[in-house]
């Protein structure tokens, strides 16, 4: 296992799942089913583990949204990577029938995930002045609830942007977590040393280290929030804050594009409601102050990133508008995330 899985076009599963391989696409793993593998060529396999529902545990019921609609061929760093383009491919996705939480099942194992993680791209940087604006106004919503605001550490912070926003708020203090070894190289000087390549996990800081915590699209991306929630709760001192913002899996657009939706997207484990956002966060030992919808400041080439139209059309539209003024023009606007401000109980 220690060699695996490796990336170059192909990723290898140990010989032994290998041999029992199966098609994912017809896959119906539940928690007890045993782990389905794709093949590919015959020889080489993706292998898949089946989730749980974060907020209930094991043995829970749940409905099946949507089948999966990804092959073999799909899996690369690049559908990891920051703010790609979304292009319609999804695991299975399924509702737990007590809570309402919204999850893909199965998914790639971790090892497989977090790998495509490590090797993925940080492809943003036109669109990081506009992200600044946009976590920085929910930053500025912290001092609110705690004026004792010093020490703060993002999960997942890509090259640091929102770290640099953060000092220019006053806080001393910035650390950041971050995959992906080619975003921190793209890293400021002023902020690259305070970035640790890794995932979120328990003793990767001091119990208590932080003020504040934050997450922008994070949490729908990991394996196990339950666990990386108590990790961040550990780094928390008492009555430390934690901001969290991604996708509203119950927002207009959702409802209306169903499963043409951009968030209905193989990067994400988990999907979030208002209501299952504070059910995850309450259980994992936090008091909600606040709840919110987001509206995001973006330029009007990333909205028509996001709007559904054949590549060809998209690529044609994108090329104008990246020779224009009117790409570069911002606008926000609501696209279907939702906030979270919590505090360490
Ligand atoms: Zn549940």
């Amino acid at each position: 296992m220690d060699s695996w899985p490796r990336y170059g076009g192909l990723l290898l599963s140990p010989p032994e799942t290998g041999a029992a391989a199966e098609r994912v696409a017809t896959s119906t793993a539940t928690e007890n089913s045993a782990v389905p593998t794709a093949e590919r060529n015959g020889a080489a396999t993706l292998s898949f583990q089946a989730t749980q529902c974060a907020i209930c545990g094991p043995g829970i019921p749940a409905k099946e949204l949507y089948p999966a609609n990804f092959g073999v061929d799909d899996i690369t760093p690049a559908r990891f990577s920051a703010r790609r383009l979304p292009d319609r491919v999804h695991y299975r996705m399924v509702r737990c029938s007590s809570c309402g939480l919204v999850r893909s099942d199965p998914v790639l194992d971790e090892a497989t995930l977090a790998h495509l993680y490590a090797e993925s791209t940080f492809d943003y940087e036109a669109e990081t002045a506009n992200l600044k604006a946009t976590y920085g106004r929910y930053l500025a919503k912290l001092r609110a609830f705690s004026n004792h605001q010093d020490s703060l550490l993002e999960i997942g912070c890509g090259d640091g942007f929102f770290l640099e926003q953060a000092l220019a708020q006053g806080y001393s203090t910035v650390r950041g977590v971050e995959p992906s070894e080619a975003a921190i190289r793209d890293a400021s000087p002023v902020v690259r040393d305070q970035i640790v390549c890794d995932v979120m996990r328990p003793g990767l800081f001091a119990d208590g280290e932080f003020d504040a915590v934050c997450l922008f699209q994070v949490f729908d991306h990991v394996p196990h929030p339950e666990a990386v929630l108590a990790a961040c709760r550990a780094a928390l001192r008492p009555g430390g804050l934690i901001l969290c913002l991604n996708h509203n899996v119950e927002s207009v657009s959702s409802h209306i594009m169903k499963e043409r939706s951009p968030i209905i997207d193989i990067e994400h484990t988990y999907l979030y409601s208002p209501a299952t956002m504070r059910r995850i966060f309450e259980a994992g030992g936090f008091r909600v102050l606040k709840q919110g919808h987001v509206s995001n400041t973006y330029s009007v080439g990333y909205v028509t990133h996001l709007v559904p139209m054949p590549a060809r059309l998209k690529g044609m539209a994108l090329g104008s508008l990246s020779r224009s003024r009117l790409g570069r023009l911002t606008v926000p606007v609501p696209l279907g995330n939702l906030f979270l401000i919590a505090s360490r109980t």
